[in-house]
């Protein structure tokens, strides 16, 4: 058995800001929920979502021997939010701007198993961030890290939603689990729902993923008329307006500060731009995972869509 003490100063540690411990067991009431909100055909073409559902939201389906699950959150949030003026149609959420997140958590994630082993060297562990089917988002409600906001993501009331979350799921019991907040939550707060340019946020605290810039721009899904209002990857809106956001420290982590300035990504410059100068430019952030010729045709889909407004 690993002591709750010990995890919390390991992650600490390895760079994390919030961490909790819950048990490895089946999350029932998340998994129906997510049931119904696929049955609504809200995942769309995002067909991965419908797969391994058992698995996403039962860890010992994930890892075999599985008991407890260590979920880490670590704040991105930006210096300063870019100034990108109206006219812009090459707009890039805040995060991937950032080496990419998968890289720096994983690596994160090592470093407390790690410090871990020294007091378990048995310990057989998993590591996860946004990469496998696991229900991250309400492993991390179930161990405090923060409430899910209308806009579907978790909020931490200090540290608001611009957050990374990773897992660490391991084969040994925990002397002590961490139980969700209370007394927390957004009250009567709708700013996010009101900012969604694309009334993508749904009063069930689900995302239209059909209407979801941020899934447009990344996701493969086909064409269609969905307007992306001048971004090309991701899109922060419906965080930008979140007061616990606009209250929140910025992250203190420098492994999250900005490696790419969004000006290197004017129309002009993705357009004479070619494969390996796009990889000097943009090869360690997430942009990489669209490709340069997606970002391309989304900055050409808003131009058009600025010309037509
Ligand atoms: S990411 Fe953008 S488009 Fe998606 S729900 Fe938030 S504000 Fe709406
Ligand atoms: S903007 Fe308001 S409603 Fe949306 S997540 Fe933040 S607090 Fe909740």
């Amino acid at each position: 058995m690993i002591s709750r003490k010990v995890i919390i100063n390991a992650a600490l540690s390895a760079g994390f800001d919030l961490v909790g411990v819950v048990r490895s067991e089946e999350l029932t009431e998340e998994r129906n929920r997510f049931n119904e909100w696929l049955l609504g055909g809200n995942a769309s073409t995002l067909e991965y979502l419908s797969r391994n559902i058992e698995k996403r939201f039962d860890s010992r389906l994930l890892v075999e021997g599985s008991r407890s699950v260590i979920i880490c959150a670590v704040s991105y949030l930006p210096p300063y939010a870019w100034d990108y003026d109206g006219g812009s149609v090459t707009k890039v959420a805040s995060y991937a701007l950032n080496r990419d997140y998968h890289v720096t958590i994983k690596e994160m994630l090592f470093s407390l198993a790690e410090q871990l082993r020294r007091v378990s060297p048995e310990l057989r562990f998993r590591a996860f961030t946004d990469s496998a089917p696991l229900a991250e988002k309400s492993l991390a409600r179930r161990a405090g890290i923060g409430w899910i906001g209308r806009n579907s993501l978790v909020v931490n009331p200090k540290l608001g939603s611009m957050m990374h979350l990773g897992e660490l799921v391991i084969d040994e019991d925990v002397d002590e689990y961490d139980t969700p907040m209370e007394g927390v939550g957004c009250g009567s707060c709708r700013a996010c729902v009101e900012a969604c340019p694309n009334g993508a946020i749904r009063d069930d605290r689900t995302i239209d993923t059909r209407r979801c810039i941020s899934c447009r721009t990344i996701e493969r899904e086909a064409d269609d008329h969905i307007p992306l209002h001048g971004w090309i990857f991701g899109c922060d809106i419906c965080q930008s307006v979140c007061p616990f956001n606009r209250h929140a420290p910025m992250h203190a982590n420098s492994k999250f500060d900005p490696i790419l300035n969004p000006d290197m990504l004017s129309l002009e410059n993705l357009d004479s731009m070619g494969d390996e100068e796009f990889r000097a430019v943009a090869g360690a952030t997430p942009m990489m995972r669209a490709g340069l010729e997606r970002l391309r045709r989304n900055a050409r889909l808003n131009a058009r869509e600025h010309l037509d407004r």
